[in-house]
């Protein structure tokens, strides 16, 4: 009801997909490589969509701040033909992470080897991307030992990004504990960041949003201040400006296992983001429920600096923190929902 543009661009892409997103699946899965091989625009990232302006040319050179005041891609901008969450898309990202990168805790080489091609894809779909490195401490991750070393943020902003304009922000974890290839955990919210990264740059959401791979979210011993780090770092390191700039920050973390989607503070957050993700949700029919105890996750991080948040995933399953936490565990009906949800909160 409040934004019969982003309804419609959901209804057209609905339409052509013949049903919810069951008819868009396609054979394109098998055996792809998730992540382009270079850093330079990849046809291949946006397959399925009619591209736009913006994601053909979004080479940084020629940007010109000056000239270029609202980066955001904009709804006029919006191809006649919009793109769709591919859930295949997705559940290759996992498949890669959890299935060919493995365990990797937040210091270790694994880590940053997927920090590297994280980068790689946003790169590739034109962001502009920076890494945030910051330090962890030795401790114990879940039963294991894990030394001290540095862990990365990977962060990408839109083409003529401004921190202090109004903008959102998504982020996942890209570590895991140190025994579990966190194919659910979290292997589906880095797959869904990234799929929710390419429909922006292709279709254009209604602020900037700012896509964070964050570093060393698992634990590393007990206590508030031993998990968390790289979105503990990324808040820490906020401006004021750019504090009054953001305007929501949403957690994706577990959000392939289930059928109903979780939705969730930690119980300081004024309830309007998780309202908002809930009424879309409901006008596309997405089940959700709804918490607001749920400080497990890097938007706790940002709630308790007093930005307006919400979590969204957590479903209990068997596999959690172990070496069955692999690719098989993951719906990606979930994925799809999860991807419809956040899709319409960016662009409604
Ligand atoms: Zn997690």
């Amino acid at each position: 009801m409040s934004n019969p543009g982003g309804v419609r661009r959901w209804l057209v892409s609905l339409a052509v997909c013949a049903g919810v997103l069951t008819g868009c699946e396609t054979s394109t899965d098998a055996g792809e490589d998730p992540a382009p091989a270079t850093p330079s625009a990849t046809p291949s990232a946006t397959p399925s969509a009619t591209p736009s302006p913006q994601a053909s040319s979004p080479g940084p050179p020629t940007r010109d701040e000056t000239a270029s005041p609202s980066p955001v891609p904009r709804a006029d901008r919006a191809p006649a033909v919009p793109a769709r969450f591919r859930r295949d898309r997705a559940m290759a990202t996992i498949r890669w992470l959890a299935g060919e990168v493995g365990p990797r805790e937040g210091s270790s080489a694994a880590f940053r080897r997927a920090a590297r091609r994280v980068a790689r894809r946003f790169s590739g779909l034109g962001y502009d991307v920076r890494r945030q490195s910051f330090a962890v401490p030795e401790g114990n991750s879940w039963g294991v030992p894990v030394p001290a070393g540095r862990s990365t943020n990977v962060i990408a902003t839109p083409e003529g990004f401004r921190s202090g304009r109004p903008h959102l922000l998504v982020g996942a974890h890209l570590d895991t504990v140190p025994q579990a290839p966190g194919a659910e955990d979290n292997a589906s919210g880095v797959a869904v960041l990234l799929e929710l990264a390419r429909l922006a740059a292709s279709d254009g959401t209604r602020l900037p949003v700012v896509f964070v791979a964050f570093g060393a979210e698992e634990p590393r011993g007990d206590g508030d201040a031993l998990h968390h780090f790289g979105s503990t770092a990324y808040v820490n390191r906020m401006s004021p400006r750019e504090r009054r700039g953001l305007q929501a920050m949403v957690s994706l973390d577990r959000v392939g296992v289930g059928t109903v989607v979780p939705v969730c503070t930690g119980g300081l957050s004024p309830l309007r983001v998780r309202a908002m993700l809930v009424r879309g949700a409901g006008e596309i029919d997405v089940p959700v429920s709804t918490c607001s105890d749920n400080a497990s996750s890097d938007h706790w991080s940002f709630e308790k600096a007093g930005e307006p948040v919400a979590r969204i995933g957590s479903t209990p399953y068997a596999g959690y923190h172990s070496a069955q936490d692999v690719p098989a565990v993951v719906n990606p009906a979930q994925l799809g929902r999860v991807g419809r949800v956040m899709w319409d909160w960016m662009t409604r």
